[in-house]
């Protein structure tokens, strides 16, 4: 046989058994599927993580935990018992496994994890990195792209990732990071999407987000997607949620799959492509429940389930962990791999955060393994510009770690700006990651850390009113 740099092999869906960490030892299999009790024992709090993992884990990993909490999180707890048994799968944990482990890493952020002081953040990050708040056409609908847009439905999930984009406006305030909020009540805010798409034909895909659409009430969600399926000029719809993985029970609930079988019988009847994103990072986290699904929502008539993943680093920056993701996806599960993201420019998030060229690299040694229609592009979405694969890049300085990117279309709030198509725009590397040139140069920069903090904390200048003091 052939020598390749990856070596693929077919492997079987697994379930890790939850009975091997103490407070889960008597969960029966009956209640493992209980969409309910996965929300009711979610672990929102380091009282009730000790009440999963008791004596296994050490004191220094709940206290590395709560000063995370503490400190820089960006995101509170929220852990659904289904996620954390994925987490140092197959066998019992313990401290040290627990913190090498790639979905312990993004999920339950320890201190320990980031880099200290200043450098845990990049000068240049910033709350709302991607400036969507600043592109609402209305409230919680992002106008980015010509033809598509976001709409924000809620601002809650049924798990918090540390790494989340959204931040600003998503989960919990955390002592580090007080949330926006929502102004308008749910009804009056989607009533308002509607209208606009309405009065909008140019748009005919979007993007149903939050947050995650699993934490709507079943039947307001499937109000407003019907309200979409009567919108002649919409003709993709895509459902974000990651509970696919993360709580997969929500999404094979008798409700739910009644409820999805009638949008995507309207959706098939109306010629309207219904699909469902999902978020995964690591294979470990695509077991038989989450293939089950994935299938139940096949079979009930959306038309793919694809998954974006995030690049990030000590969760899956070889080629391997993505490739190993991405067949764990395709064969176990029937989930599309589609994109990886690379990991935005929030605050605190440096340690994982790779350089552009290290993800040049990974779209290099991926290619070639999968099926092109599930080959995943890696992209970098740059602010005020969007998602670019990797290799579009305009110009690149690899000494200083800044690239600077085109675009060909305007978003939303560049209606009158002459000049959007012909202006660069930049992203920045990790600035640990750069030769000692290159952070010599950020060194002797005139960036004050604490200038940059506060510029990162009020980079939403239309929105820190709204912050609740
Ligand atoms: S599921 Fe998505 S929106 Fe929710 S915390 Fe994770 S990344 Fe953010």
């Amino acid at each position: 046989m052939l020598e390749q740099p990856y070596v693929y092999e077919a492997r079987a869906l697994v379930e890790p058994d939850w009975r091997r960490l103490p407070g889960f030892a008597d969960v029966t299999d009956e209640q493992w599927r209980s969409a309910q009790w996965q929300r009711v024992n979610c672990v929102k709090n380091l009282r009730q993580l000790r009440g999963v993992y008791g004596d296994l884990l050490d004191e220094t990993f709940y206290a590395d935990v709560e000063a995370d909490q503490a400190g820089r999180a960006t995101m509170s707890l929220l852990l659904p018992p289904q996620m954390l048994n994925t987490m140092v799968p197959h066998e019992v944990p313990s401290t040290a496994t627990m913190l090498a482990d790639p979905v312990r890493r993004y999920m339950l952020p320890v201190a320990s994890d980031r880099l200290s002081g200043a450098a845990a953040s990049h000068p240049y990050a910033a709350r709302d990195s991607l400036h969507e708040h600043e592109m609402w056409a209305v409230e919680g609908l992002t106008h980015r792209y010509p033809t598509k847009v976001l709409a924000e439905l809620l601002s809650t999930c049924p798990q918090y990732c540390g790494h989340c984009t959204r931040m600003d406006l998503v989960g919990n305030s955390t002592p580090a990071v007080p949330k926006l909020k929502f102004e308008l009540k749910p009804v009056d805010r989607q009533g308002q999407m509607l209208d606009y798409l309405r009065a909008t034909p140019g748009v005919r895909d979007v993007v149903v987000s939050g947050g995650d659409v699993a934490n709507l009430p079943f039947k307001n969600l499937e109000a407003f997607v019907a309200g979409l399926l009567e919108i002649e000029s919409v003709r993709d719809i895509r459902l974000a949620t990651k509970a696919l993985m993360g709580m997969p029970q929500h999404w094979l609930q008798d409700d739910v799959v009644e409820g999805m079988t009638r949008l995507a019988t309207t959706a098939q009847a109306r010629g309207v492509s219904l699909a469902i994103h999902t978020h995964v990072n690591a294979a470990q986290s695509v077991t038989p429940l989450v293939a089950e699904a994935a299938q139940t929502m096949l079979a009930v008539g959306v038309r793919d389930v694809r998954n974006q993943g995030v690049l990030l680093k000590g969760v899956n920056d070889s080629a391997a962990e993505l490739l190993d993701l991405c067949f764990a996806l395709l064969d176990g599960a029937g989930i599309t791999p589609y994109y990886f993201y690379m990991c935005d420019m929030i605050p605190s998030a440096e340690h994982w955060r790779v350089s552009l060229a290290q993800a040049q690299t990974l779209q290099h040694d991926i290619m070639g393994y999968l099926p092109g229609f599930a080959t995943p592009r890696i992209v970098c979405d740059v602010p005020y510009v969007g998602k670019r694969w990797v290799h579009q890049v305009a110009e690149y300085d690899r000494e200083r770690g800044i690239s600077y990117w085109t675009k060909n279309y305007r978003t939303g709030i560049e209606a009158g700006d002459e000049a959007a198509l012909d202006r660069r725009y930049t992203y920045y590397d990790p600035i640990s990651t750069l030769p000692a040139s290159g952070q010599r140069w950020w060194a002797e920069r005139d960036s004050d850390p604490v200038a940059a903090e506060v510029r990162a904390a009020s980079s939403r200048a239309a929105s820190v009113a709204d912050l609740e003091v």
